[in-house]
């Protein structure tokens, strides 16, 4: 058989080849697969977030009670000196009263907030165990169609095998040169080899060059598209 006989013929099941590989990419559950992994990273990255802010959530709120703590103290200290050391005049007694009102105010100021701080933390701690349901409501949906997708590919990867084999038969009797062509033509136009169609290229339909044309006439068997690059052949 000829070389362009041959490599036609090799294009055929390297063809097959190509498409069984792009239906196993395409596979149904491969893709809800896929679809699941990326939402349990998503997952992920929320809860990681929410970790994060309660964790400043959680600085803030201790900073918060310290400081309270501190400040009842310092109020309590006023009111003990107003009774045992009173100030002597209706001036520095003004003073004082007006510092501990300042102080009882900011205590209230900052336990609003640690109030607001306590609720926000109760919602992220729902958010939490809502996602983590989420998560592994997707978790259990991921594995069950992992395990029929691991079957799945498993057969598949038999069949693929088979065609793997049946292209690399196919190449015995191949010059190299012609493969290395055909592989380097398959990177931009696919399939590499095509037949001609009433004078054009059965790959882009390009109208073949009078030149072209002689050489078929004078009984070449195949020609390359100046267009597309492919080996149209002529038979
Ligand atoms: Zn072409």
């Amino acid at each position: 058989m000829e070389q362009y006989e041959l490599i036609w013929e090799y294009q055929q099941v390297d063809m097959e080849l190509e498409q069984y590989e792009k239906e196993m990419r395409n596979n149904t559950n491969r893709k809800e697969l896929i679809k699941y992994r990326d939402f349990l990273l998503e997952q992920q990255g929320a809860l990681k977030k929410i970790e994060t802010e309660v964790d400043i959530m959680g600085d803030r709120l201790e900073a918060l009670v310290d400081e309270v703590g501190r400040l009842n103290k310092t109020v309590n200290d006023y009111r003990t000196q107003l009774t045992s050391n009173p100030p002597d005049s209706q001036e520095k007694a003004k003073e004082l009263i007006t510092t501990v009102e300042k102080l009882v105010s900011k205590i209230g100021r900052y336990e609003t907030e640690i109030a607001k701080l306590r609720k926000d933390s109760e919602a992220r701690d729902r958010q939490q165990r809502e996602v983590r349901v989420r998560a592994a409501k997707a978790r259990a949906e991921f594995d069950r169609i992992k395990a029929i997708y691991d079957e799945e590919y498993k057969e598949a990867s038999k069949h693929l095998e088979v065609l793997k084999n049946r292209v690399a038969s196919k190449a015995i009797g191949i010059n190299k040169e012609l493969l290395d062509k055909y592989t380097v033509i398959k990177r931009h136009s696919s399939p590499p080899i095509t037949k001609i169609r009433e004078g054009r290229c059965g790959g882009c339909n390009m109208q073949l060059p009078a030149a072209d044309m002689n050489s078929i006439r004078t009984g070449s068997p195949y020609v390359e598209c100046e267009n597309c690059g492919r080996i149209i052949l002529v038979k």
